[in-house]
Protein backbone atom coordinates (compact mmCIF):
# COMPACT_ATOMS: atom_id res chain seq x y z
CA UNK A 1 0.00 0.00 0.00
CA UNK A 2 1.61 3.54 -1.02
CA UNK A 3 0.70 6.24 1.56
CA UNK A 4 -1.51 8.01 0.27
CA UNK A 5 -5.09 9.66 0.14
CA UNK A 6 -7.54 9.23 -2.60
CA UNK A 7 -10.66 11.41 -2.72
CA UNK A 8 -13.71 9.22 -4.11
CA UNK A 9 -16.37 11.24 -5.58
CA UNK A 10 -19.50 9.95 -5.83
CA UNK A 11 -22.05 10.86 -8.82
CA UNK A 12 -24.78 8.14 -10.45
CA UNK A 13 -22.42 5.73 -8.87
CA UNK A 14 -24.40 4.94 -5.40
CA UNK A 15 -23.08 1.37 -4.48
CA UNK A 16 -20.10 -0.30 -2.84
CA UNK A 17 -20.88 -3.55 -4.82
CA UNK A 18 -18.93 -3.61 -8.55
CA UNK A 19 -17.96 -0.12 -7.63
CA UNK A 20 -13.83 0.15 -8.74
CA UNK A 21 -13.23 3.26 -7.75
CA UNK A 22 -14.32 2.48 -4.25
CA UNK A 23 -12.44 -0.70 -4.33
CA UNK A 24 -9.13 0.72 -6.18
CA UNK A 25 -9.04 4.05 -3.85
CA UNK A 26 -9.67 1.04 -0.80
CA UNK A 27 -6.49 -1.10 -1.83
CA UNK A 28 -4.54 1.38 -2.81
CA UNK A 29 -4.37 4.56 0.14
CA UNK A 30 -4.08 5.04 3.34
CA UNK A 31 -7.35 6.44 3.57
CA UNK A 32 -9.81 7.50 1.79
CA UNK A 33 -12.12 10.38 1.33
CA UNK A 34 -15.61 9.63 0.20
CA UNK A 35 -17.65 12.68 -0.91
CA UNK A 36 -21.11 13.38 -2.64
CA UNK A 37 -21.97 16.33 -4.01
CA UNK A 38 -25.38 17.99 -4.08
CA UNK A 39 -25.27 20.33 -7.07
CA UNK A 40 -27.60 23.29 -7.27
CA UNK A 41 -27.50 23.33 -10.68
CA UNK A 42 -29.76 19.97 -10.70
CA UNK A 43 -32.49 21.28 -9.11
CA UNK A 44 -32.98 24.50 -10.72
CA UNK A 45 -35.66 25.52 -13.59
CA UNK A 46 -34.38 24.92 -17.19
CA UNK A 47 -35.31 26.67 -20.39
CA UNK A 48 -38.30 24.70 -20.96
CA UNK A 49 -39.45 26.15 -17.52
CA UNK A 50 -39.26 22.43 -16.23
CA UNK A 51 -37.26 21.26 -13.36
CA UNK A 52 -34.08 19.02 -14.24
CA UNK A 53 -34.91 17.06 -11.46
CA UNK A 54 -38.63 17.05 -9.53
CA UNK A 55 -39.43 15.93 -6.00
CA UNK A 56 -39.70 12.35 -6.38
CA UNK A 57 -36.47 11.85 -8.12
CA UNK A 58 -34.78 14.17 -5.45
CA UNK A 59 -36.11 12.05 -2.64
CA UNK A 60 -34.95 8.95 -4.45
CA UNK A 61 -31.34 10.63 -4.43
CA UNK A 62 -31.24 11.72 -1.02
CA UNK A 63 -32.57 7.99 0.04
CA UNK A 64 -29.62 6.68 -2.17
CA UNK A 65 -27.38 8.86 -0.91
CA UNK A 66 -28.12 7.60 3.16
CA UNK A 67 -27.92 4.02 2.49
CA UNK A 68 -24.40 4.26 0.73
CA UNK A 69 -23.42 6.86 3.87
CA UNK A 70 -24.79 3.97 6.00
CA UNK A 71 -23.15 1.12 3.84
CA UNK A 72 -19.63 3.03 4.07
CA UNK A 73 -20.35 3.78 8.22
CA UNK A 74 -20.68 0.30 8.69
CA UNK A 75 -17.55 -0.87 6.87
CA UNK A 76 -15.67 1.88 9.37
CA UNK A 77 -16.08 4.75 6.86
CA UNK A 78 -18.27 7.70 6.17
CA UNK A 79 -19.37 9.41 3.54
CA UNK A 80 -19.17 13.29 3.42
CA UNK A 81 -22.08 14.66 2.29
CA UNK A 82 -22.18 18.56 0.60
CA UNK A 83 -24.00 20.83 -0.69
CA UNK A 84 -22.29 23.56 -3.81
CA UNK A 85 -20.68 23.16 -6.95
CA UNK A 86 -17.86 20.16 -6.87
CA UNK A 87 -15.52 22.67 -8.88
CA UNK A 88 -15.30 24.43 -6.09
CA UNK A 89 -15.87 21.42 -2.94
CA UNK A 90 -14.00 18.98 -4.62
CA UNK A 91 -10.54 20.80 -4.93
CA UNK A 92 -11.44 22.41 -1.11
CA UNK A 93 -11.90 18.69 0.53
CA UNK A 94 -9.14 17.58 -1.65
CA UNK A 95 -6.59 20.29 -0.20
CA UNK A 96 -7.90 19.79 3.07
CA UNK A 97 -7.84 16.22 3.70
CA UNK A 98 -4.24 15.82 1.40
CA UNK A 99 -6.02 13.93 -1.28
CA UNK A 100 -3.28 13.23 -3.61
CA UNK A 101 -6.12 11.99 -6.67
CA UNK A 102 -9.88 11.93 -7.23
CA UNK A 103 -11.22 9.14 -8.18
CA UNK A 104 -14.72 9.08 -10.19
CA UNK A 105 -16.51 7.62 -13.07
CA UNK A 106 -17.02 9.24 -16.26
CA UNK A 107 -20.32 10.46 -17.75
CA UNK A 108 -21.25 10.44 -21.23
CA UNK A 109 -23.75 13.62 -21.44
CA UNK A 110 -22.66 16.81 -21.62
CA UNK A 111 -24.08 18.62 -18.41
CA UNK A 112 -22.26 16.04 -16.65
CA UNK A 113 -18.84 15.97 -18.62
CA UNK A 114 -18.67 19.77 -18.40
CA UNK A 115 -18.59 19.59 -14.48
CA UNK A 116 -16.30 16.63 -14.29
CA UNK A 117 -14.07 19.21 -16.80
CA UNK A 118 -14.26 22.19 -14.20
CA UNK A 119 -13.09 19.93 -11.21
CA UNK A 120 -10.25 18.17 -12.96
CA UNK A 121 -9.49 22.13 -14.09
CA UNK A 122 -9.55 23.37 -10.42
CA UNK A 123 -7.82 20.59 -9.21
CA UNK A 124 -5.21 21.24 -11.48
CA UNK A 125 -4.20 24.51 -9.90
CA UNK A 126 -3.46 22.40 -7.09
CA UNK A 127 -1.72 20.03 -9.25
CA UNK A 128 -4.24 16.84 -8.08
CA UNK A 129 -5.13 14.59 -11.04
CA UNK A 130 -8.90 13.47 -11.36
CA UNK A 131 -8.85 9.45 -12.42
CA UNK A 132 -11.26 8.42 -14.94
CA UNK A 133 -13.11 4.50 -14.60
CA UNK A 134 -15.46 3.35 -16.63
CA UNK A 135 -18.64 1.55 -14.51
CA UNK A 136 -21.86 2.18 -15.93
CA UNK A 137 -22.13 -0.19 -18.88
CA UNK A 138 -21.75 -3.60 -19.38
CA UNK A 139 -18.83 -3.25 -21.72
CA UNK A 140 -15.78 -0.93 -21.33
CA UNK A 141 -15.79 1.00 -24.80
CA UNK A 142 -12.24 -0.83 -25.32
CA UNK A 143 -14.04 -4.12 -25.58
CA UNK A 144 -16.36 -3.10 -28.50
CA UNK A 145 -15.54 -4.80 -31.59
CA UNK A 146 -15.46 -0.69 -33.50
CA UNK A 147 -14.49 2.49 -32.18
CA UNK A 148 -16.64 4.72 -30.81
CA UNK A 149 -17.40 6.88 -34.28
CA UNK A 150 -17.72 3.55 -36.01
CA UNK A 151 -20.64 2.03 -33.78
CA UNK A 152 -23.40 1.80 -36.36
CA UNK A 153 -26.49 3.84 -36.09
CA UNK A 154 -28.70 1.11 -36.20
CA UNK A 155 -29.14 -0.63 -32.88
CA UNK A 156 -29.43 -4.46 -34.14
CA UNK A 157 -26.26 -4.38 -36.02
CA UNK A 158 -24.58 -3.50 -32.80
CA UNK A 159 -26.01 -5.80 -31.27
CA UNK A 160 -25.10 -8.84 -33.46
CA UNK A 161 -21.21 -7.87 -33.18
CA UNK A 162 -21.28 -7.01 -29.58
CA UNK A 163 -23.30 -10.71 -28.93
CA UNK A 164 -20.82 -12.27 -31.38
CA UNK A 165 -17.00 -10.25 -30.38
CA UNK A 166 -17.72 -8.45 -27.28
CA UNK A 167 -17.45 -10.08 -23.59
CA UNK A 168 -18.72 -8.69 -20.10
CA UNK A 169 -15.90 -8.18 -17.39
CA UNK A 170 -16.51 -9.77 -13.88
CA UNK A 171 -17.88 -7.34 -11.52
CA UNK A 172 -15.25 -5.89 -8.81
CA UNK A 173 -15.47 -7.40 -5.13
CA UNK A 174 -16.71 -5.45 -2.56
CA UNK A 175 -14.63 -3.29 0.06
CA UNK A 176 -14.23 -5.17 3.59
CA UNK A 177 -12.84 -2.14 5.70
CA UNK A 178 -13.16 1.43 4.90
CA UNK A 179 -10.33 3.93 6.54
CA UNK A 180 -10.94 7.76 6.63
CA UNK A 181 -9.09 9.94 8.11
CA UNK A 182 -9.62 10.47 11.74
CA UNK A 183 -10.52 14.38 11.59
CA UNK A 184 -13.19 13.54 8.90
CA UNK A 185 -15.87 15.92 9.24
CA UNK A 186 -19.21 14.48 10.06
CA UNK A 187 -22.06 15.77 7.19
CA UNK A 188 -25.86 15.44 7.39
CA UNK A 189 -28.27 14.77 4.26
CA UNK A 190 -30.20 17.73 3.00
CA UNK A 191 -33.87 17.55 3.46
CA UNK A 192 -36.31 18.29 0.53
CA UNK A 193 -36.76 21.23 1.80
CA UNK A 194 -33.09 22.11 1.35
CA UNK A 195 -33.08 21.30 -2.16
CA UNK A 196 -36.08 23.35 -2.33
CA UNK A 197 -38.94 21.23 -2.58
CA UNK A 198 -42.36 22.05 -0.54
CA UNK A 199 -43.70 18.34 -1.65
CA UNK A 200 -46.17 16.99 1.31
CA UNK A 201 -45.88 13.54 2.92
CA UNK A 202 -48.80 12.27 0.22
CA UNK A 203 -46.34 13.57 -2.40
CA UNK A 204 -43.90 11.59 -1.75
CA UNK A 205 -45.72 7.94 -0.64
CA UNK A 206 -46.83 7.66 -3.81
CA UNK A 207 -43.89 6.75 -5.26
CA UNK A 208 -43.50 2.94 -5.62
CA UNK A 209 -39.57 3.16 -5.28
CA UNK A 210 -36.88 3.50 -2.72
CA UNK A 211 -33.70 4.68 -3.22
CA UNK A 212 -30.60 3.00 -2.22
CA UNK A 213 -28.21 -0.01 -2.90
CA UNK A 214 -30.13 -2.50 -0.31
CA UNK A 215 -33.54 -1.67 -2.07
CA UNK A 216 -32.30 -2.15 -5.64
CA UNK A 217 -30.38 -5.31 -4.16
CA UNK A 218 -34.04 -6.44 -2.95
CA UNK A 219 -35.78 -5.96 -6.10
CA UNK A 220 -33.34 -7.75 -8.17
CA UNK A 221 -33.29 -10.58 -5.62
CA UNK A 222 -37.08 -10.23 -5.91
CA UNK A 223 -37.41 -10.34 -9.32
CA UNK A 224 -34.91 -12.97 -10.10
CA UNK A 225 -34.89 -15.88 -7.05
CA UNK A 226 -37.76 -15.05 -5.08
CA UNK A 227 -40.43 -14.93 -7.58
CA UNK A 228 -38.71 -16.11 -10.94
CA UNK A 229 -40.59 -13.59 -12.52
CA UNK A 230 -37.47 -13.29 -15.02
CA UNK A 231 -38.51 -16.74 -16.68
CA UNK A 232 -41.32 -14.69 -18.44
CA UNK A 233 -40.27 -11.09 -18.39
CA UNK A 234 -40.53 -11.60 -22.50
CA UNK A 235 -44.23 -12.67 -22.19
CA UNK A 236 -45.12 -9.70 -19.56
CA UNK A 237 -42.74 -6.61 -20.43
CA UNK A 238 -45.25 -4.78 -21.96
CA UNK A 239 -47.31 -4.54 -19.09
CA UNK A 240 -48.81 -1.30 -17.73
CA UNK A 241 -50.15 -2.11 -14.35
CA UNK A 242 -48.48 -3.12 -10.97
CA UNK A 243 -44.69 -3.68 -9.98
CA UNK A 244 -44.33 -7.02 -11.15
CA UNK A 245 -44.65 -7.15 -15.57
CA UNK A 246 -41.22 -6.11 -15.92
CA UNK A 247 -37.94 -5.72 -13.88
CA UNK A 248 -38.36 -1.74 -12.71
CA UNK A 249 -34.51 -1.99 -12.01
CA UNK A 250 -34.70 0.78 -13.97
CA UNK A 251 -34.17 3.92 -10.85
CA UNK A 252 -31.54 1.90 -9.34
CA UNK A 253 -29.82 1.39 -12.32
CA UNK A 254 -29.79 5.49 -13.06
CA UNK A 255 -28.81 6.41 -9.93
CA UNK A 256 -26.14 3.70 -9.79
CA UNK A 257 -27.20 1.68 -6.99
CA UNK A 258 -27.21 -1.42 -9.05
CA UNK A 259 -24.62 -1.60 -11.64
CA UNK A 260 -25.24 -3.05 -15.17
CA UNK A 261 -22.61 -5.69 -15.28
CA UNK A 262 -24.04 -6.97 -11.63
CA UNK A 263 -27.29 -7.37 -12.89
CA UNK A 264 -25.97 -9.28 -15.95
CA UNK A 265 -23.55 -12.02 -13.95
CA UNK A 266 -26.91 -12.18 -11.72
CA UNK A 267 -29.02 -13.30 -14.95
CA UNK A 268 -26.02 -15.69 -15.96
CA UNK A 269 -25.77 -17.29 -12.40
CA UNK A 270 -29.76 -17.69 -12.79
CA UNK A 271 -29.66 -19.04 -16.40
CA UNK A 272 -27.21 -22.21 -15.19
CA UNK A 273 -29.18 -22.28 -11.81
CA UNK A 274 -32.39 -22.31 -12.83
CA UNK A 275 -32.47 -22.42 -17.03
CA UNK A 276 -31.95 -19.95 -19.98
CA UNK A 277 -35.31 -18.67 -22.10
CA UNK A 278 -36.11 -16.52 -24.19
CA UNK A 279 -36.88 -14.10 -21.31
CA UNK A 280 -33.46 -14.04 -19.52
CA UNK A 281 -32.13 -13.46 -22.51
CA UNK A 282 -34.43 -10.87 -23.53
CA UNK A 283 -33.75 -8.61 -20.04
CA UNK A 284 -29.90 -8.75 -21.17
CA UNK A 285 -31.21 -7.47 -24.68
CA UNK A 286 -33.04 -4.48 -23.47
CA UNK A 287 -30.54 -3.83 -20.64
CA UNK A 288 -28.31 -3.19 -24.36
CA UNK A 289 -30.05 -0.63 -25.10
CA UNK A 290 -29.09 1.14 -22.34
CA UNK A 291 -25.49 0.67 -23.31
CA UNK A 292 -26.21 1.72 -27.09
CA UNK A 293 -27.51 4.87 -25.83
CA UNK A 294 -24.47 5.49 -24.05
CA UNK A 295 -22.34 5.13 -26.37
CA UNK A 296 -24.53 7.02 -29.10
CA UNK A 297 -24.24 9.84 -26.57
CA UNK A 298 -20.67 9.37 -26.84
CA UNK A 299 -20.75 8.92 -30.85
CA UNK A 300 -23.29 12.25 -31.37
CA UNK A 301 -22.94 14.14 -28.36
CA UNK A 302 -24.95 16.71 -27.57
CA UNK A 303 -26.84 16.38 -30.96
CA UNK A 304 -29.17 14.09 -28.93
CA UNK A 305 -30.41 17.83 -27.45
CA UNK A 306 -31.45 19.39 -30.78
CA UNK A 307 -34.28 19.57 -32.49
CA UNK A 308 -33.27 18.43 -35.38
CA UNK A 309 -31.71 15.29 -33.89
CA UNK A 310 -28.56 13.95 -35.18
CA UNK A 311 -30.65 12.97 -38.72
CA UNK A 312 -30.83 16.61 -38.99
CA UNK A 313 -34.40 15.89 -39.83
CA UNK A 314 -36.95 19.40 -38.52
CA UNK A 315 -40.73 18.47 -37.17
CA UNK A 316 -43.90 19.88 -37.89
CA UNK A 317 -45.15 21.91 -35.50
CA UNK A 318 -49.02 23.05 -34.31
CA UNK A 319 -49.15 26.71 -33.67
CA UNK A 320 -50.90 26.49 -30.69
CA UNK A 321 -48.55 23.69 -29.18
CA UNK A 322 -47.52 25.43 -25.87
CA UNK A 323 -51.85 24.85 -25.28
CA UNK A 324 -51.51 21.45 -26.06
CA UNK A 325 -48.27 20.64 -24.56
CA UNK A 326 -49.96 21.94 -21.44
CA UNK A 327 -52.59 19.52 -21.38
CA UNK A 328 -50.57 16.52 -22.07
CA UNK A 329 -48.36 17.42 -19.29
CA UNK A 330 -51.34 17.34 -16.99
CA UNK A 331 -53.79 14.14 -18.56
CA UNK A 332 -55.61 16.13 -20.08
CA UNK A 333 -56.14 15.45 -23.48
CA UNK A 334 -59.40 13.51 -23.16
CA UNK A 335 -58.00 9.96 -24.93
CA UNK A 336 -58.06 7.91 -21.89
CA UNK A 337 -54.83 5.63 -22.87
CA UNK A 338 -52.71 8.75 -22.63
CA UNK A 339 -54.03 10.18 -19.82
CA UNK A 340 -53.73 7.55 -17.77
CA UNK A 341 -49.98 7.13 -18.43
CA UNK A 342 -49.62 11.07 -17.69
CA UNK A 343 -51.17 10.38 -14.54
CA UNK A 344 -49.34 7.89 -13.40
CA UNK A 345 -45.88 9.48 -14.19
CA UNK A 346 -47.04 12.74 -12.58
CA UNK A 347 -47.94 10.84 -9.14
CA UNK A 348 -45.28 8.32 -9.09
CA UNK A 349 -42.65 9.05 -11.17
CA UNK A 350 -42.47 5.83 -13.38
CA UNK A 351 -44.37 4.57 -16.62
CA UNK A 352 -43.64 1.59 -18.36
CA UNK A 353 -42.05 1.41 -21.30
CA UNK A 354 -45.47 0.90 -23.71
CA UNK A 355 -47.11 3.95 -21.58
CA UNK A 356 -43.90 5.99 -22.84
CA UNK A 357 -43.59 5.20 -26.65
CA UNK A 358 -47.35 5.82 -26.56
CA UNK A 359 -47.49 9.33 -24.95
CA UNK A 360 -44.20 10.47 -26.83
CA UNK A 361 -45.72 9.32 -30.29
CA UNK A 362 -48.79 11.33 -29.16
CA UNK A 363 -47.26 14.46 -28.45
CA UNK A 364 -45.24 14.51 -31.69
CA UNK A 365 -47.51 12.71 -34.45
CA UNK A 366 -50.82 13.58 -33.20
CA UNK A 367 -50.34 16.54 -31.19
CA UNK A 368 -47.33 18.11 -33.39
CA UNK A 369 -45.58 19.40 -30.37
CA UNK A 370 -42.01 19.86 -30.66
CA UNK A 371 -40.50 16.51 -29.17
CA UNK A 372 -37.27 18.51 -26.78
CA UNK A 373 -40.42 19.76 -24.49
CA UNK A 374 -41.62 16.30 -23.91
CA UNK A 375 -38.15 15.22 -23.30
CA UNK A 376 -37.42 18.11 -20.68
CA UNK A 377 -40.78 17.38 -19.05
CA UNK A 378 -39.59 13.35 -18.34
CA UNK A 379 -36.44 14.92 -17.30
CA UNK A 380 -38.17 16.32 -14.51
CA UNK A 381 -40.80 13.54 -13.58
CA UNK A 382 -38.76 10.57 -14.02
CA UNK A 383 -37.35 8.68 -11.10
CA UNK A 384 -35.43 6.58 -13.52
CA UNK A 385 -34.17 9.47 -15.71
CA UNK A 386 -30.83 9.26 -17.17
CA UNK A 387 -29.58 11.42 -20.04
CA UNK A 388 -29.09 9.06 -22.54
CA UNK A 389 -31.58 6.72 -22.36
CA UNK A 390 -34.53 9.19 -21.90
CA UNK A 391 -33.26 11.56 -24.74
CA UNK A 392 -31.97 8.77 -26.90
CA UNK A 393 -35.76 7.34 -27.03
CA UNK A 394 -37.07 10.67 -27.93
CA UNK A 395 -35.05 11.35 -30.37
CA UNK A 396 -35.78 7.92 -31.92
CA UNK A 397 -39.50 8.35 -31.88
CA UNK A 398 -39.36 11.98 -32.92
CA UNK A 399 -37.63 10.12 -36.20
CA UNK A 400 -34.74 12.29 -35.20
CA UNK A 401 -31.82 9.51 -33.79
CA UNK A 402 -31.84 5.73 -34.01
CA UNK A 403 -35.10 4.61 -35.53
CA UNK A 404 -33.97 3.06 -39.05
CA UNK A 405 -37.85 3.12 -40.16
CA UNK A 406 -38.95 6.13 -41.87
CA UNK A 407 -42.29 7.81 -40.15
CA UNK A 408 -43.25 5.25 -37.65
CA UNK A 409 -46.40 6.13 -36.04
CA UNK A 410 -48.38 4.27 -33.12
CA UNK A 411 -51.96 4.41 -33.56
CA UNK A 412 -53.11 5.16 -29.98
CA UNK A 413 -56.41 3.43 -29.84
CA UNK A 414 -55.05 0.40 -31.67
CA UNK A 415 -52.24 -0.03 -28.85
CA UNK A 416 -54.83 1.07 -26.01
CA UNK A 417 -56.81 -1.96 -27.36
CA UNK A 418 -53.99 -4.04 -27.50
CA UNK A 419 -51.84 -3.68 -24.26
CA UNK A 420 -54.85 -2.67 -21.82
CA UNK A 421 -57.62 -4.96 -23.88
CA UNK A 422 -59.95 -4.81 -20.30
CA UNK A 423 -59.16 -1.45 -20.14
CA UNK A 424 -58.02 -2.26 -16.19
CA UNK A 425 -55.01 0.30 -16.75
CA UNK A 426 -56.96 3.03 -17.83
CA UNK A 427 -60.02 2.88 -14.98
CA UNK A 428 -57.22 2.38 -12.66
CA UNK A 429 -55.61 5.69 -13.17
CA UNK A 430 -59.40 7.45 -14.71
CA UNK A 431 -61.57 6.29 -11.72
CA UNK A 432 -64.34 8.65 -13.55
CA UNK A 433 -64.35 6.21 -16.51
CA UNK A 434 -65.26 3.13 -14.29
CA UNK A 435 -68.86 2.59 -15.50
CA UNK A 436 -68.04 2.62 -19.51
CA UNK A 437 -67.68 -0.99 -20.63
CA UNK A 438 -64.16 -1.80 -21.09
CA UNK A 439 -64.70 -2.09 -25.14
CA UNK A 440 -65.71 1.39 -25.43
CA UNK A 441 -63.63 3.16 -23.30
CA UNK A 442 -60.93 3.74 -24.98
CA UNK A 443 -62.31 6.20 -27.94
CA UNK A 444 -64.96 8.32 -26.20
CA UNK A 445 -65.60 9.42 -30.05
CA UNK A 446 -67.81 6.55 -30.70
CA UNK A 447 -69.94 6.97 -27.65
CA UNK A 448 -73.59 8.76 -27.86
CA UNK A 449 -74.90 11.82 -25.72
CA UNK A 450 -77.04 9.20 -24.17
CA UNK A 451 -74.42 6.59 -23.43
CA UNK A 452 -71.69 8.90 -21.65
CA UNK A 453 -75.17 10.09 -20.10
CA UNK A 454 -75.69 6.57 -18.58
CA UNK A 455 -72.05 5.87 -17.76
CA UNK A 456 -72.00 9.22 -15.67
CA UNK A 457 -69.31 10.54 -17.89
CA UNK A 458 -69.78 14.54 -18.43
CA UNK A 459 -67.08 16.06 -21.25
CA UNK A 460 -65.74 19.09 -20.46
CA UNK A 461 -66.85 17.92 -16.89
CA UNK A 462 -65.48 14.96 -15.28
CA UNK A 463 -63.41 14.26 -18.22
CA UNK A 464 -62.15 16.48 -21.30
CA UNK A 465 -63.78 16.52 -24.28
CA UNK A 466 -60.65 14.75 -26.62
CA UNK A 467 -58.31 17.71 -27.97
CA UNK A 468 -57.59 15.57 -31.36
CA UNK A 469 -59.15 13.65 -33.25
CA UNK A 470 -57.56 9.95 -33.92
CA UNK A 471 -57.54 8.46 -37.10
CA UNK A 472 -60.10 5.69 -37.02
CA UNK A 473 -59.19 1.88 -35.95
CA UNK A 474 -61.88 -0.05 -37.34
CA UNK A 475 -61.63 -2.99 -35.32
CA UNK A 476 -63.37 -0.67 -32.14
C1 LIG B 1 -39.70 8.21 -24.44
C2 LIG B 1 -38.91 7.28 -23.56
C3 LIG B 1 -38.12 7.77 -22.53
C4 LIG B 1 -37.37 6.91 -21.73
N1 LIG B 1 -36.59 7.43 -20.71
C5 LIG B 1 -35.84 6.60 -19.96
C6 LIG B 1 -35.00 7.11 -18.92
O1 LIG B 1 -34.87 8.32 -18.71
N2 LIG B 1 -34.32 6.21 -18.15
C7 LIG B 1 -34.40 4.87 -18.38
O2 LIG B 1 -33.77 4.08 -17.65
N3 LIG B 1 -35.14 4.37 -19.36
C8 LIG B 1 -35.87 5.19 -20.16
N4 LIG B 1 -36.65 4.66 -21.15
C9 LIG B 1 -36.56 3.21 -21.46
C10 LIG B 1 -37.59 2.30 -20.76
O3 LIG B 1 -38.87 2.80 -20.92
C11 LIG B 1 -37.28 2.14 -19.28
O4 LIG B 1 -35.93 1.79 -19.10
C12 LIG B 1 -38.14 1.02 -18.66
O5 LIG B 1 -39.50 1.29 -18.86
C13 LIG B 1 -37.83 0.91 -17.19
O6 LIG B 1 -38.61 -0.09 -16.60
P1 LIG B 1 -37.97 -1.49 -16.19
O7 LIG B 1 -36.72 -1.27 -15.42
O8 LIG B 1 -39.03 -2.28 -15.57
O9 LIG B 1 -37.59 -2.04 -17.62
P2 LIG B 1 -37.31 -3.57 -18.15
O10 LIG B 1 -38.28 -3.81 -19.21
O11 LIG B 1 -37.34 -4.48 -16.97
O12 LIG B 1 -35.89 -3.45 -18.74
C14 LIG B 1 -34.71 -3.68 -17.98
C15 LIG B 1 -33.75 -2.53 -18.14
O13 LIG B 1 -33.34 -2.42 -19.49
C16 LIG B 1 -33.11 -1.05 -19.81
N5 LIG B 1 -34.01 -0.66 -20.90
C17 LIG B 1 -35.16 -1.24 -21.26
N6 LIG B 1 -35.68 -0.63 -22.35
C18 LIG B 1 -34.83 0.38 -22.65
C19 LIG B 1 -34.81 1.37 -23.67
N7 LIG B 1 -35.77 1.48 -24.59
N8 LIG B 1 -33.79 2.26 -23.68
C20 LIG B 1 -32.80 2.19 -22.76
N9 LIG B 1 -32.76 1.25 -21.79
C21 LIG B 1 -33.77 0.37 -21.73
C22 LIG B 1 -33.42 -0.25 -18.56
O14 LIG B 1 -32.21 -0.02 -17.87
C23 LIG B 1 -34.34 -1.18 -17.79
O15 LIG B 1 -34.28 -0.98 -16.40
C24 LIG B 1 -37.41 5.51 -21.97
C25 LIG B 1 -38.22 5.02 -23.00
C26 LIG B 1 -38.96 5.89 -23.79
C27 LIG B 1 -39.80 5.32 -24.90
Amino acid sequence: MSDRNILVWFRNDLRTEDNEILLEACEKANSIIPVYVFDPRYYKTTTYDTLKTGHLRTQFVIQSVANLKQSLQNLGGDLLVLQGKPEEIIPQIAQKYNADVVYHHREVASEETEISTLVEDALWKFKINLKHFIGHTFYHKEDLPFPIKDIPDIFTTFRKKVERESTVRPCFKSPTKIIIPNNLEASTLPSLADLGFYACADDIAAANFKGGESEGLKRLKYYLWDTDLLKKYKLTRNGLLGMDYSSKLSPWLAAGCLSPRSIYWEIKKYEKERGANDSTYWLIFELLWRDYFRFMFKKHGTKYFLETGFKNKTQDLAPNQIELFELWKKGKTGIPFIDANMIELNQTGFMSNRGRQNVASFLIKDLKVNWVLGAAYFEEKLIDYSPSSNWGNWAYIAGVGNDPREDRYFNIIKQAIDYDPKAEYVKHWLPQLEKIPHNKVHDLYHLSESDLLKYEVKLGDNYPFPIVKLPAYSKY
